[in-house]
């Protein structure tokens, strides 16, 4: 069993030695009396906030990873044995599992069967699963979004990103993407559908480009990054303005987070700025699956992948995260299905 381990608890930017490559030589059985299940893992998914389980936190929202052990996130599976009731070989599953070829997933804990909807699997980690809720139960229920808001999307195209803008547009909003590469500008607005996008890389001055793509100023900001991003959009936003802070991945690497110089700004202009978890959301799984999985159907909703192969290549897919590298959601295939 090939599998992927945390080092050691990593410090700023994550690298590749941080992870090892281990074959395990124990062979996985299940124990008689459980409901526990033995998977194949087929897609994994490289996810930003697995950063924050690599170092201890104070008060986590989640369990850290402990140095030596497999790395485990989200992945589609398929049972090979099952004590579980609710699962049986062939089934294909999806939930937290570890980043190795074959797992054990005790009492079947967060696996769910995959519907045969004529739909990747894959798609399971991405717009039909954890990035697909956060982005429909943040827009729906923290942005509160109305007609004519101008709705303004960092990280715009990934995982999250690109479905934020589309839920935008279907709800009649003027929809802005901010991305870091022409090509996923371009991407933004000719395949994805966003209203206009800009490359932040290369403004030299974030409050002036966002002056100029939202000439109407923001009603909506979907905070995905942080930062310099999250400091000119304050002051672009308009009263009663609204921040989903969905994620600050340009935070997750710094050793001490930069500070924001202008938060009054929130006071000033009557803001209203909240966090959310995706997990705050699990009671809108079925909602979220029928509705967007018909949108995938009827082609009013795209949705972009980036993949890649090999169970080894799994760190460097998380760091691509990190470094912009990704276009769409970053999945990496293990096997065939
Ligand atoms: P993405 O697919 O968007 O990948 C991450 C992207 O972030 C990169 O492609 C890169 O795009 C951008 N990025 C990386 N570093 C920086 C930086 N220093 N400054 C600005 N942009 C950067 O990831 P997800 O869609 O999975 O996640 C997006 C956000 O949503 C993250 O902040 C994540 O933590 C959050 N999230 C929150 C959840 C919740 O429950 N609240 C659940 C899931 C995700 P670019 O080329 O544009 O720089």
């Amino acid at each position: 069993n090939r599998q992927i381990i945390l080092k050691h608890y990593v410090k700023g930017m994550v690298k590749e030695l941080d992870f090892e490559l281990r074959v395990s030589k124990v062979l996985l059985s299940l124990h008689p009396g459980t409901k526990d299940v033995l998977v194949k893992n087929i897609y994994l998914s490289p996810d930003p906030y697995m950063r924050s389980r690599m170092q201890p936190m104070e008060d986590p929202y989640i369990d850290p990873f402990s140095p030596g052990e497999v790395i485990t996130g989200y992945g589609v599976s398929k049972v090979l044995v099952s004590n579980h009731p609710e699962f049986k070989p062939n089934d294909y599953v999806v939930g937290f599992t570890g980043w190795e070829e074959y797992s054990v997933i005790k009492e079947a804990r967060t696996l769910r069967k995959i519907p045969q909807i004529g739909l990747p699997l894959s798609y399971f980690l991405g717009v039909l699963g954890m990035p697909g809720l956060t982005a429909y139960a943040g827009f729906h229920k923290v942005a509160l979004p109305k007609p004519g808001d101008q709705l303004m999307v960092s990280g715009a195209a990934g995982a999250v990103g690109q479905l934020v803008g589309q839920f935008g547009k279907l709800a009649g909003c003027y929809v802005v993407g901010a991305a870091g590469s022409k090509e996923k500008v371009k991407l933004l607005k000719e395949r994805i559908g966003y209203d206009d996008a800009f490359n932040y890389r290369e403004e030299t001055d974030l409050k002036a480009a966002l002056r100029r793509h939202l000439p109407k100023k923001i009603d909506i900001y979907w905070e995905n990054v942080g930062g310099k991003m999250l400091e000119a959009v304050l002051e672009n936003i308009n009263k009663f303005g609204r921040i989903p802070a969905c994620g600050m991945i340009s935070q997750y690497n710094l050793e001490k987070p930069e500070g924001v110089s202008n938060l009054f700004r929130i006071v000033a202009k009557s803001v209203r700025m909240q966090g959310f978890l995706v997990f705050d959301y699990e009671d809108l799984y079925e909602e979220f699956t029928e509705r967007v999985s018909g949108l995938l159907k009827d082609e009013k909703l795209v949705y972009f992948e980036d993949v890649s192969e090999g169970l080894e290549k799994a760190p460097r897919a998380l760091i691509d995260l990190f470094e912009g590298k990704n276009i769409g959601k970053k999945i990496v295939k293990i096997c065939d299905p």
